[in-house]
């Protein structure tokens, strides 16, 4: 039974018994396998598909989300604060309105999905769309929260990765042990570095037996992790890791080497196609971002990376739902035809 992440692992969590739990019952998302995707991209590979749309606001953001307000709340703040590329904006208003508190967004003003803005907006968020980037909004988020009393709740914010490292746990307690690798797509780096910290936990307290490869895929126009130096004016169709300048930088470089994994990086037809394939092949509707990991695992098979790993269980998150971007979707489908409201004309429409 769904009882959020904090009441289910709580052991390995930051909080009290008289730590006031602020959920909406996030968490225990399904792990899909995907034989006819990975027939199609990685013969040969057991991949499983973490979905993390499935959370209350959509985005695997309110499990770090739950942890950071209730903390906050626990702290005694009256309001919550983040820069956004548009997730974790959804999830701040949400769990600030679960909570009765005030919640603050600076967005970047422009391509932020459609879906993300009415979130933050229909939760009652103070919402500003400021002139310049992601990167620009988290620096004026920062200097605003050390200057009044308001609790900053982006990735440098340490509870969410608290939270979303019960992703992992989720991944091992279903699969029985840890998967061979975990693929998934890289931003800020947050998530990689949680998911990393929450299979060695695990691994530590001896309930699963090994530990996976770490692989991260960024988008090409924004890869500063891979090109190894802040994109001053990142680009790419997937908004959710149009990510110039990522907090956790050292932490997902870390995660890599320590796992023995990597982080690459794919261009935007390659996330577009495995956007499309998705859906299509397994009935899984997920935002752009998603496909970044899915294109990243597909040339690195490829490539002959996975040549030794033959049967080998690859978990991927897919860390938003499609429906948060409804306009990628309809820009890069054939639109329905017209037709008159007659059974003949229907029939010859369909091309029975
Ligand atoms: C936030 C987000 C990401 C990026 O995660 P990081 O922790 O910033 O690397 C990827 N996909 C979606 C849908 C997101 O909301």
């Amino acid at each position: 039974m769904r009882q959020g992440i904090i009441n289910t692992y709580r052991a390995y969590l930051p909080v009290t018994e008289r730590t006031p739990v602020i959920t909406l019952f996030e968490g225990d998302t399904p792990l899909i396998p995907a034989p006819r995707l990975a027939q199609a991209i990685t013969p040969g590979l057991r991949l499983m598909l973490k979905f993390e749309g499935m959370n209350p606001t959509g985005s695997f953001k309110d499990r770090g989300m739950t942890m950071a307000v209730t903390k906050a709340v626990e702290d005694g703040a009256v309001a919550v604060m983040c820069a956004s590329t548009g997730n974790t904006s959804a999830a701040a208003s949400a769990y600030a309105a679960r909570a009765g508190i005030k919640c603050v967004v600076l967005l970047p003003n422009t391509d932020v999905a459609l879906g993300k803005l009415s979130q933050a907006l229909i939760h009652g968020a103070k919402v500003l769309a400021i002139e310049g980037t992601f990167d620009d909004a988290l620096v004026l988020t920062r200097q605003i929260c050390e200057k009044y009393p308001i609790q900053i709740v982006n990735h440098i914010n340490p509870y969410r990765i608290e939270g979303q490292k019960t992703g992992a746990f989720e991944v091992c307690d279903v699969l029985g042990d840890a998967p061979d690798f975990h693929a998934l797509p890289v931003g800020n780096a947050g998530n990689i570095t949680a998911y990393w910290k929450g299979y060695k936990e695990y691994h530590a307290a001896g309930i699963s037996t090994k530990l996976p490869k770490m692989i991260g895929f960024q988008a090409a126009g924004s890869a500063p992790i891979v090109d190894g130096a802040p994109v001053l004016n990142p680009h790419t169709i997937a908004t959710a890791i149009r990510i110039g300048n990522p907090a956790s930088w050292q932490h997902a470089l870390t995660a890599r080497d320590e796992s023995g994994g990597l982080i690459g990086k794919v261009t935007d037809d390659q996330i577009l196609e495995a956007y499309l394939l998705l859906p299509a092949l397994e009935g899984v509707f997920t935002e752009p971002a998603c496909a970044a990991p899915l294109a990243g695992l597909k040339k690195l098979y490829d490539s002959g990376y996975f040549n030794d790993y033959d049967g080998a269980t690859v978990a991927v998150t897919l860390t938003g739902h499609g429906l948060k971007d409804p306009d990628r979707a309809i820009k890069n489908v054939p639109h329905p035809a017209t037709v008159p409201a007659t059974l003949e004309a229907v029939v010859r429409a369909l091309d029975f």
